[in-house]
């Protein structure tokens, strides 16, 4: 039987997104600013490479770019037009309102329409260029803590450990069994991305989020469509409020216009909402055939497909990002500003900021938590906390409907985001999710029908199997499913009576189907192999027995070009 291999560095980052890159790089730069020895640093990666799952609208704000690589556009970063126009339309559901003025949020003059995809892997390309490994297509399955750790004294934690490869769909070993590797290190910078596996585990193992508002989080459906010449000119942005959300529902719509008459359209849906019967694909379905969207996409082609989930929260919903031995930064700590829908350049910085951190803590041979507090204390004294401190209340504002929360988001560019209560009263995604019974008193909706349902054409609509197609997601079949539900009676029983299984909705791959069991009931299947990583199910399915814990050997989707 083959031993579990050990790998020791100095700083491991798990995650290369752009905070994960940007820890790198940073890293190599202070390396080189500061001399002696050389800092052992290892990037984790769960896709088969680098920049696979990365999704994003994207615009991007390039303060941050600025700072980690100021000769970036000589360097080659893939930034596909520059923002020259900005709409905003408050639509209904064939009709649309443009906003005579652009609320100071949603300016986007001086950033980058750009594909994050691409632009991670440009990153990933410059991390390596300075020596620095990427291990592609390895998923960290668990943290490891110093088993020297006693009682009083929190945990410290020494690394993480990959999944094991070569383990059958039955859970048996195959011949090409692997274990997985422990990775220790002195310093590890979490950035596994937003509901990331093992972020989840530690915040909820060391009490991470004692004290903070619970975690609110989106799901966005992205698609890049090819559309005919003429219709729309590089560089132009377009926000939507309104249709097809309700007006109790958080989100709204995009289309960013590239080069080579590209278009990267999509929905963001709050998943506080609180119909059961909501089903985001089918909204974004709805929002396509809209006459604003529709009159650049027909005739236009369907070029790739994905989605993934989106920390909405804000400040007062980030939990505390260090611990002896540990780093937490980017998405996976929630730092986003839902305002402006943009994140990458806050994953940037705090990637930064960690690396700083890392790199103080390792050369002074003090891990503890009172040498990693610097973090925290680099980013309340950064531009991140200028940014998001004022907006601290804006998501839990929307809580009280559309109107509400944008009239709130005004005020706080004038007030600093103060209310007579501070924090506003918050919500959890998933908690706020209604029982059929008391959202639908009067006619109970069938669980298997849709609400609201939209003509699947095929030319502007398609159906969840089709988006996966367009995502390029790919899972060895012969693997144990990464999708752990603990308790699947309650599927058939509890959650079919009083929820209408919302995994069939909220899930946009077609993962959870109820099938007939054979003896009158039903019964959950689990396309575990359609899976394009979302993490929505994980934050929103009504009892918590949902688990995504990462696929062996790098499956999932293939983002590229999104
Ligand atoms: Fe997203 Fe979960 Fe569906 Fe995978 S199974 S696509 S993580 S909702």
């Amino acid at each position: 039987m083959s031993e579990r291999e050990t790998l020791d560095v100095d700083v491991l980052i798990v995650g290369g997104g752009p905070a994960g890159m940007s820890a790198a790089l940073r890293l190599a730069q202070l390396q080189k600013e500061k001399g002696g020895e050389p800092l052992a640093i290892a990037v984790l990666e769960k896709a088969r490479e680098t920049g696979a799952h990365m999704l994003s609208g994207s615009v991007l704000d390039p303060s941050t770019l600025k700072d980690l690589l100021p000769g970036f556009k000589g360097m080659g970063a893939p930034l596909a037009a520059d923002v020259r126009r900005d709409d905003i339309y408050f639509l209904t559901r064939t009709g649309k309102f443009r906003l005579p003025i652009t609320p100071p949020f949603f300016r986007n003059h001086g950033n980058y329409i750009i594909s994050l995809n691409k632009f991670v892997k440009w990153l990933g390309g410059l991390v390596e260029a300075e020596g620095i490994d990427i291990f592609t297509g390895f998923a960290a399955t668990e943290v490891l803590f110093d088993p020297s750790t006693t009682s009083g004294q929190t945990a410290r934690v020494v690394g993480v450990r990959t999944g094991d490869r070569g383990i059958d769909k039955h859970g048996q070993k195959k011949s090409t069994f692997e274990p997985g590797v422990d990775i220790r290190a002195k310093v590890t910078i979490l950035t596994d991305g937003v509901r990331g596996n093992l972020t989840k585990s530690l915040v909820r193992r060391l009490g991470l989020d004692d004290g903070k508002s619970p975690a609110v989080y989106a799901i966005g459906i992205k698609e890049v469509w090819e559309v005919p010449a003429g219709r729309t000119e590089p560089g132009r942005v377009v926000h939507t409020m309104g249709f097809p959300l309700k007006m109790e529902e958080f989100g709204g719509g995009f289309m960013y216009s590239m080069p080579d008459n590209l278009v990267s359209l999509g929905l963001v849906a709050g998943l506080d909402y609180k119909d059961p019967m909501f089903d985001p694909h089918v909204a974004f379905q709805h929002l396509k055939r809209h006459p604003l969207i529709a009159s650049v996409l027909e005739g236009g082609t369907l070029v790739r497909y994905g989605a993934k989930a989106l920390p909405e929260g804000g400040w007062y919903t980030i939990p505390k990002t260090y611990a002896p031995g540990v780093l937490i930064a980017g998405d996976a700590a929630g730092f986003m500003n839902s305002a402006r829908l943009k994140g990458i350049h806050l994953a940037m910085r705090t990637g930064m900021l960690a690396a700083e951190t890392a790199f103080d803590a390792v050369r002074k041979g003090d891990m503890s938590e009172a040498s990693l507090k610097a973090y925290d204390d680099r980013v309340q004294a950064s531009v991140i906390r200028k940014e998001l401190y004022p907006l601290r209340n804006v998501h839990q504002a929307f809580g009280y409907g559309t109107i509400a929360g944008a009239a709130f988001t005004g005020l706080s560019l004038v007030t600093g985001g103060g209310w007579f209560k501070d924090p506003l009263p918050a919500h959890g995604g998933w908690t706020r999710i209604r029982k059929i019974a008391e959202y639908y008193k009067d006619a109970r909706p069938d669980p298997e029908s849709t609400v609201n349902p939209v003509k699947i054409d095929r030319q502007l609509t398609f159906d969840r199997l089709t988006g996966v197609h367009y995502s390029g997601t790919r899972h060895p079949e012969d693997q144990p499913s990464h999708l752990i539900v603990h308790d699947a009676s309650v599927c058939a029983t509890r959650c079919r009576e009083e929820y209408g299984n919302p995994c069939i909705r909220f899930c946009p791959a077609n993962v959870y189907e109820m099938v007939d069991a054979g003896d009158g009931t039903k019964r959950l299947q689990v396309n575990a192999s359609n899976c394009v990583h979302c993490k929505t199910c994980d934050i929103m399915d009504p009892y918590q027995i949902i688990d995504w814990v990462p696929p062996e050997g790098g499956g999932g989707p293939q983002y590229e070009g999104m």
